[in-house]
This record gives structure tokens, sequence and C-alpha cells, in this order.
């Protein structure tokens, strides 16, 4: 038996002072995924520090006329919220499409984008690992690995990040906040989750006892049209085989604004920012599609039973794309 400490916080700065006691101390939020590792012998805190209750619940438009989502907003609450609905259907669908109503009823804006990997051998710890026992090797590369990154690998790792929500969010340019022990500081999203490359224990840049409190959305681009699509094993219930965030201004037949995101073709949710450029100020038509998807995709190293996911999302993307222009030349 193991002992373990329980602490609900009543503040932000009091949560960062019971983190800082104890290099294991966990922030415990819906605790959905950080109770099952537990369970599983894969995370073992010494604390856990209950931020569930912090005034961290709220939805708030920014002076700029943004969003500022806080941290314990719980993944139903964002995805129902009038505003996310209304001006960033692209975050709401994301939502819905992940897990399933109670846990989403629990599961907070924090807690998802920290979800760690669903890689099998990740969460057996009878298995070897290196992301959760650096240097121990990835029995995934020659393994199961049907699930796992084509893209943004490294030989130590090729897991993928499960999250939706962070899919829709890095296509919508999201920053996030956070206080540690050093202060407050603010880093966007898609600089937040770390390729694996030599140290693929690290998932993200959060430091110790560092807390995210907010996530913050800039204005929505007008005129522009958006989706979330995510193809899975099953219509609910699943984590994706692969997904895009796609946001799209079509002008005179060009590109006029594009955001693509992928989910689960790499370790990070995946901006798309060959596609992107390359997508710019040209033709908004199928053939450009495909060809600025194979320059995005051309960067993959898929492994023996995955490599199925490069045709799977180019035809994803490219049939979005075609879908969201064909909505905007028909209004
Ligand atoms: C069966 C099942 C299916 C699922 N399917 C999907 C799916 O399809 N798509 C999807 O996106 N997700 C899916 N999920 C994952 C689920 O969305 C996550 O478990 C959930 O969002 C995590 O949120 P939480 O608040 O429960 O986090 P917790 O479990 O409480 O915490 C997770 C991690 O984040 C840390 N943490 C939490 N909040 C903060 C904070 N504010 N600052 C710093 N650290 C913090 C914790 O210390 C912990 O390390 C599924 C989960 C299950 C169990
Ligand atoms: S892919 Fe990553 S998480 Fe999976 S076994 Fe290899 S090192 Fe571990």
């Amino acid at each position: 038996m193991r002992p373990l400490g329980y602490t609900r916080a009543t503040d932000v700065a009091s949560a960062v002072a019971l983190l800082a006691t104890a290099p294991d101390a966990r922030a415990l939020a819906g605790g959905t995924n950080l109770v099952d590792l537990m369970k599983l012998g894969v995370e073992r805190p010494a604390l856990l520090v209950d931020i569930a209750r912090l005034p961290l619940d709220r939805i708030e438009v920014t002076p700029a006329g943004g969003l500022r989502i806080g941290a314990t907003v719980r993944n139903s609450d964002l995805a129902a919220h009038p505003l996310v609905r209304d001006r960033y259907p692209v975050l709401s669908q994301a939502v819905l499409a992940g897990a399933s109503g109670q846990l989403r009823n629990v599961a907070t804006t924090g807690g998802n984008l920290l979800q760690r990997t669903r890689c099998l051998y990740f969460q057996d710890v009878t298995k070897p690992c290196n992301k959760r026992q650096p240097g121990s090797g990835c029995p995934a590369r020659t393994g199961v690995h049907r699930d796992l990154a084509v893209l943004g690998t490294s030989e130590h790792c090729v897991a993928t990040h499960p999250s939706d929500l962070a899919v829709a969010l890095v296509a919508l340019d999201a920053v996030l906040h956070l206080t540690g022990p050093d202060g407050d500081r603010t880093l966007p999203l898609t600089s937040f989750h770390r390729l694996p490359g030599d140290t693929p224990d690290l998932d993200t840049e959060l430091a110790p006892a560092e807390l995210i409190t907010a996530v913050e959305l800039p204005p929505p681009p007008t005129a522009v049209r958006s989706v979330y699509r995510k193809v899975r094993e099953r219509a609910s219930f699943a984590f994706a085989t692969a997904s895009l965030a796609a946001l799209l201004e079509v002008r005179d037949g060009r590109v006029e604004t594009v955001r693509l995101a992928f989910g689960a073709l790499a370790p990070k949710p995946w901006r798309a920012l060959t596609a992107e450029a390359a997508l710019r100020g040209g033709p908004a038509d199928e053939e450009a599609f495909g060809l600025a998807l194979d320059a995005e995709l051309a960067a993959a190293r898929p492994l023996r039973d995955n490599a199925f996911k490069l045709p799977l999302a180019r035809r994803l993307a490219v049939r979005e794309l075609v879908r969201l222009t064909d909505a905007q030349e028909s209004r």
C-alpha cells in the first residue's frame, strides 16, 4: 500500500504552492485520465491537488472580442455555450466528437489538453516504453502501431496525441494562460505540445507545479466556414484514427484564409502549415487541395501498419475543403 495525499485547493496561488511541495504531486481536475492512469500504475503521485473547484469555470468575452475559456470549464459546458456554438462551431463539433456524454460532463478544458497518449505499451507497466520509462525502448515501432503517428515521430516514440479539442484549438490559434511558481505567462497552443525527439517522456512545455488557468481565442476570422471531422472505428466513444479541423474562406474562386490541423497523425495536434502556405492565394479547387496535402504529408514516416493514414488524411482534408468551398459558393 502506497500513501496518497489529497487536498483541495481554494485558489490558483495555493494550488501552485501545493503542487510545488512535492515533485510527484499532480493536479486533479475531472480525473477521467489521471485516475485511470493511477489505477494502471502508470501515474503514481504522492499528492493530488484537487483543482476542480477553482474559480476557473467561466467563459468570457475578451476586450479584443475573442473568448477566454477557464481551465476547469467542463467539456459539455464548452460545447454547449452559445458563443462557442455561434462563433467557433469547429470547437463545439470537436468537443462533441470526443469521449461520451458522461465523460464530457466531468472532463475539463485543461485536463483534456494534458491527457496522455493511448499507446497500448504506455498504458501497460509490464512493457518497456520510452515515454513512461526513458531509455527502456519503444516496442510500438515493431509491435502494435496501427493507431500511432506518421508525422513528427522520432526513433524513440511514435505515439499520437489523443485530444479532439486540442486539434480545433490549434486551428483557432488558441493561446494558453499559465501560472506557476515563477508567475504568469502565455504560450501559443501550437508551441505547448512537444514532439518526442530524444525526450519522449516530456509531452508538453508545462513547467513543474505550473497550471493551465485559461485558453484564449482570438476573435473568429470573418467570412470563414469551418468544420471538425473525425474518422474512427465506431461512431461514438472512440479515439480518432484521423481527424481534421478546417477553416476556409474563398473569395472569387481563390483561397483567402485557410487553417488546417490534423489529429491522430502526430504526437501533437498537427497544424498543417505547409499545406496552408501552398493554398493561400491560389485556386480553391480539388486539384490544388490535393497538391497542398501531398506537400504536407511528404514529411511522413509511416510504419509497417499505419501507412493507410496518409491516403485517409489526404482524402479527408480534400473532401472537407471541397465541401467548405461549395458551401461558400452556394451562399
Ligand atoms: C473511455 C474514454 C474515451 C475517451 N475518448 C476521448 C475522445 O474521443 N477524444 C478526446 O479528446 N478525449 C477522449 N477521452 C479523454 C477525456 O477527454 C480526457 O480524459 C479528459 O478530457 C481529461 O480531462 P480531466 O479534467 O478529467 O483531466 P484529469 O484526468 O483530471 O487530468 C489529466 C492530466 O492533466 C493535468 N491537469 C488537469 N488540469 C490541469 C490544469 N488546469 N493545469 C495543469 N495540469 C492539469 C492532471 O494533473 C493530469 O496529469 C476519453 C476518455 C475516456 C476515459
Ligand atoms: S510509441 Fe511512445 S508511448 Fe508508445 S511504446 Fe513507444 S515510446 Fe512508449
